[in-house]
């Protein structure tokens, strides 16, 4: 059954202010879009992920039948990154988050949106900024445990602390979430270059201010630099032409 979703995006990766290397990483295929933040010593972090957004995009580059498939080709991914670090002890230990989108066949513009890790995705629409990921990190375990108010997660010092993430272990828990997309939805994916930066109030309302998606991903990274670029920032903005409203 082919799709009959259609969309168009803008991304952009920058090292940032500090960093000397860019381990981010991101992915674009047929409908599909995958973000990446490479964690570990020395280059493994974005050695782990390439890795991870190449097998993404191997797993799904003949589509994927349903939410099942697309997590497991993250699985996959995870056992690649995985693999790779155990076979050369200078990649021993590394690992990347994993955020990326796809169009599900059939009638309903249904998308599919796989996370492990701290990366986002977002979906603004209709004036509204919705998370639709939740992190796998240890602030968010705090809020859930009433510990902590999600007012505070904001420079948290435990920000970075994550829980769950792509090749450390043979096995991961990917989460996949579906949503039914609308015509003039717009997802954003990115890596927490951007989210430490920058509040939500205010990625809002760039998503709002930009129209073409390339401009706005763009901008996005600007305002991550100009708010201080401790980190590489990676952004893909995906923006929903078609759905099945018809
Ligand atoms: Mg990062």
């Amino acid at each position: 059954m082919t799709r009959t979703i259609t969309f168009v995006h803008g991304a952009a990766t920058h090292t940032g202010q500090l960093r000397r290397v860019n381990q981010d990483a991101f992915g674009v295929g047929d409908g599909v879009f995958v973000v990446a933040d490479g964690l570990g010593g020395h280059n493994a972090g974005e050695v782990a992920s390439a890795l991870a957004v190449e097998a993404v995009l191997a797993g799904t580059a003949d589509g994927v039948e349903g939410p099942e498939q697309f997590g497991n080709a993250v699985g996959a991914a995870n056992r690649a990154v995985f693999d790779a670090s155990q076979q050369d002890t200078g990649l021993h230990g590394m690992g990347t988050t994993v955020t990326a989108i796809v169009a599900l066949p059939g009638p309903g513009g249904r998308v599919a949106v796989a996370n492990v890790g701290d990366s986002r995705t977002s979906l603004y629409r209709a004036g509204d900024f919705i998370r639709v990921t939740k992190d796998h990190s240890r602030v968010q375990e705090m809020i859930d445990a009433g510990e902590i108010s999600p007012d505070d997660e904001w420079g948290h010092p435990y920000g970075n602390v994550l829980t769950r993430a792509v090749g450390l272990e043979p096995h991961v828990e990917v989460d996949v979430y579906v949503i039914t997309a609308e015509p003039r939805d717009r997802f954003l994916l990115c890596s927490d270059g951007l989210i430490d930066e920058v509040r939500e109030e205010d990625i809002a309302e760039a998503l709002w201010r930009h129209r073409d998606p390339q401009e706005c991903a763009d901008r996005l990274v600007d305002m991550a630099n100009e708010a201080g670029g401790h980190d590489n920032i990676t952004v893909i903005v995906v923006d929903v032409l078609a759905g099945d409203a018809a």
